[in-house]
């Protein structure tokens, strides 16, 4: 069948879930499924999730499973090298098809959209007529940008004598105010006399409200900030003044997570939004938020993507994921606890043209790390897990509701 371990790594991160490998391992036992559907994706996957967990331990590769998703989306066959996410979410849409019951209220529910799906909202503001519009869906994957976006502000700034200047900056649009501010001073300090200092400055809307220098950039809806020069407040900073958020070290998840629910404006790359209000096209701003996230959740890091000559790039930065305990509760409009674990990796190596999948995974019963490198399997320590070769990434809600 060719190159298939874009599938077997597919095969070995859901595997590798305890809670989605008991339920069909408990769906074999009781052997209802062929009389109560006629899915043949299902029936393959309990198949192979017997087998796999036999404890016989000769490898042997799921052709009935891969024969049976080839005839149902042909695109996974062929020679060429095919994308082990897309695969993975066409088996989780697969078994969620032949498995769903419908609610009361016509939703489309099953074991998968009940252990995979979360909901995010997002929300599109008019900066001319200041109008929000929201939307709620559901996903099954998150896919996060490697790329920190710079944003960019038009500042008025007033000094001391009530004397503007207006100046243009442009800052990582995940940072705070403060990360702002202190890029704005390092910028112009040179044109100012008396120099200015960040202690003395304050972050201010355009109607003269005061934004606090330790909130997030996503805060300032549109470009326009005023900076007012003030005498120093010990009421607007504390002891060690505003605290620098620009990243030193390693990209890490948590800043690949900002960055993905960072505001972002909607005019600068041709994205257009037409406001029903304004009845025309106009600059708008789009942020997102999560509002539930599953017990399984799986990350995607954006390692491809295309440049500006639409050629294919793979980028190859290094992402610091925690093994245990991401904590995502500021991230969620909940005040739940939102604690994962790391439970299975899906790695891409080699370029584009000639890659490779791998898959590092967390075997629930000895608690040890295994890569799975299409029949071969290894022991691997818990401080190889993540490499600049992670490319999907499977977390487990710590308690989750089902295990
Ligand atoms: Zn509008």
């Amino acid at each position: 069948m060719g190159n298939s371990c874009y599938m077997n790594s597919a095969l070995q991160c859901l595997s590798n879930i305890p809670q989605l490998t008991s339920y069909f391992l408990l769906q074999n036992s009781n052997s209802t499924l062929s009389t109560n559907t006629n899915s043949q994706v299902v029936s393959a996957y309990v198949s192979l999730m017997s087998k796999i967990w036999s404890r016989d331990h000769q490898p042997f590769e799921p052709t009935e499973l891969k024969q049976i998703i080839i005839n149902l989306a042909p695109q996974f066959f062929g020679p060429t090298q095919q994308d082990t996410h897309e695969f993975m979410i066409y088996l989780l849409h697969a078994l969620h098809d032949d498995l769903k019951t419908k609610t009361l209220n016509g939703t489309d529910i099953s074991f998968i959209s009940d252990l995979f799906q979360g909901k995010i909202e997002t929300t599109v503001q008019c900066l001319t007529c200041e109008n929000c519009n929201s939307t709620i869906t559901e996903f099954l994957f998150i896919t996060l940008p490697l790329e920190q976006q710079e944003r960019y502000f038009v500042i008025e700034y007033i000094s001391a004598e009530e004397e503007n200047k207006t100046l243009c900056i442009s800052t990582q649009a995940s940072g705070l105010i403060s990360d702002l501010i202190n890029e704005f001073i390092k910028t112009y300090n040179n044109i100012f006399s008396p120099k200015i200092s960040e202690a003395n400055i304050q972050p201010q809307d355009l109607h003269n409200k005061t934004y606090e220098t330790k909130s997030q950039l996503s805060d300032i809806q549109g470009h326009k900030i005023r900076l007012k020069k003030v005498p120093r407040s010990p009421q607007i900073y504390d002891a060690e003044g505003p605290v620098l958020t620009r990243r030193i070290g390693p990209l890490t998840l948590k800043d690949c997570i900002k960055e993905y629910l960072t505001l972002e404006t909607l005019d600068e790359h041709g994205q257009n939004y037409h406001c029903q209000a304004c009845a025309m096209i106009t600059n708008s701003t789009m942020k997102i938020n999560l509002n539930t996230l599953p017990d399984i959740l799986i990350l995607q890091l954006k390692r491809f993507y295309f440049d500006s000559n639409l050629q294919q790039k793979k980028n190859d930065t290094f992402v610091d994921c925690p093994i245990s305990s991401l904590d995502l509760r500021n991230y969620v409009a909940t005040d739940v606890e939102q604690k994962y674990n790391l439970i299975a990796v899906s790695n891409h190596t080699g370029t584009i043209q000639s890659g490779h999948y791998t898959t590092n995974a967390l075997n629930s019963i000895d608690k040890c790390w295994y890569q799975f490198d299409d029949e071969s399997v290894t022991k691997i320590d818990e401080k190889s897990v993540i490499t600049k070769e992670a490319y999907l990434l499977i977390y487990a809600r710590q308690n989750g509701t089902l295990v």
